[in-house]
């Protein structure tokens, strides 16, 4: 297959240091859009990667699947997108289109899926958007509604789309229930966001207490508990409806699972690297729920990009240069980020030793 030359950063080792890496992308093909990159956010799950976490990552690896930029050639059978378009692409590039949940819009879901990164594919392997550009098939290319800025919408892609998919499936939408949001990093700050939008009353669970100020005043969010306070975690015993855990690391549920009515749910979407223990009791005696959840679809995806465009909703972010990344990565092991980093690719790529 024909080639072409990009660059970006890559990680070469488990120390997770990203460095300047040129390789090569496939030509642009009939069903296929390539997008001049202009802004990516950095997600947990590019720490994840890049550090080894998950035992599989072969490198080396250009992270990166909040991509956002604007097309600059599509092949001959695409019609959803023209050049110049605003668009975006999340976590998965490409899927079989054939299995039940490729056939239900459920792409995140297939057994064959080709993720952004570190992905066998077409005899090569993906590399993400810590980089100069993207080809990627129609399918799954995102249209940016006209309002929504591309820095502040990039974590969108993957930070919205995998709390907005779970709040829709697990029924956590009804106005006036409780929603606590565990974690208060880029997936849990978004989650405030749409507990917000769907009239929830939202409850942030976290471990930093230096977060609590903003999560009021900035993220509207109702209130704020300190997970490390018995007292308060005490208080508000059984008065959740709804969790959402976004927690990277591994952490104790019998806490969470406490907070919630009976019949309460909770959802987790973290995915930290070794086992969670499941408490039976308090599950069993509350008949409480507790759900997994992946990214969301392609045609979700797009459903929650025109929501955020109707609801003005953005990730609030620290834009960063490229060469300002293993410091970024370095402050997101530490839970010390406000509340996602977003790279400013187009106008520090270049001029970063390559
Ligand atoms: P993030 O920005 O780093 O936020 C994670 C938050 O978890 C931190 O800000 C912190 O919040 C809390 N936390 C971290 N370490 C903790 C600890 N030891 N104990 C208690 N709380 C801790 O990460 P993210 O990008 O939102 O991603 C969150 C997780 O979701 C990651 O594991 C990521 O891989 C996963 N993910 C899954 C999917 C999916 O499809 N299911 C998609 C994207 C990401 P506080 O400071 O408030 O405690
Ligand atoms: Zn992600």
């Amino acid at each position: 297959m024909a080639s072409s030359n990009a660059f970006g950063w890559a990680a070469t080792d488990s120390s997770g240091h990203l460095s300047p890496f040129h390789f090569t992308r496939r030509e642009n093909e009939a069903d296929d859009v390539t997008l001049k990159i202009l802004y990516c956010g950095v997600c947990h799950s590019d720490l994840h990667t890049v550090k080894n976490d998950w035992g599989f990552t072969t490198y080396p690896v250009v992270p990166g699947h909040e991509i956002a930029g604007i097309v600059t050639k599509v092949g001959s059978n695409v019609t959803k997108f023209k050049e110049g378009d605003r668009v975006g692409v999340g976590v998965i590039v490409d899927s079989c289109k054939e299995c039940e949940s490729c056939q239900q819009d459920l792409e995140s879901y297939c057994p064959k899926p080709v993720f952004t990164y570190n992905a066998p594919y077409k005899g090569t392997r993906t590399q993400g958007g810590y980089s100069n550009f993207v080809v990627v098939h129609q399918r799954y290319v995102l249209q940016f509604p006209g309002n929504l800025p591309l820095d502040a919408g990039a974590p969108l892609l993957c930070a919205g789309i995998t709390v907005y998919s779970p709040m829709k499936y697990y029924g956590m939408t009804e106005p006036g229930k409780h929603l606590g949001v565990a974690g208060l990093g880029g997936l849990g700050h978004v989650a405030i966001k749409f507990g917000k939008a769907f009239g929830l009353k939202v409850t942030v669970i976290s471990s930093s207490p230096s977060k609590e100020a903003e999560a009021i005043d900035l993220l509207r969010a109702d209130s704020f508990l300190l997970s490390s306070d018995p007292e308060k975690m005490k208080a508000a015993t059984g008065t959740m409806d709804y969790i959402i855990d976004t927690i990277s690391a591994v952490h104790s549920l019998v806490s969470l699972f406490g907070l919630l009515k009976l019949n309460g749910k909770l959802v987790t979407v973290g995915l930290p690297s070794k086992p969670l223990q499941l408490p039976i009791f308090p599950l069993v005696m509350g008949r409480k729920l507790i759900g997994g959840s992946n990214f969301g679809g392609l045609k979700e995806t797009q459903e929650m990009l025109d929501f955020c465009g109707k609801h003005n909703i953005t990730a609030n972010i620290e834009l960063i240069k490229m060469d300002e990344i293993n410091t970024a990565m370095e402050r997101l092991s530490k839970a010390d980020v406000k509340y996602r980093f977003v790279i400013d690719v187009a106008n520090s790529l270049s001029s970063s030793n390559i």
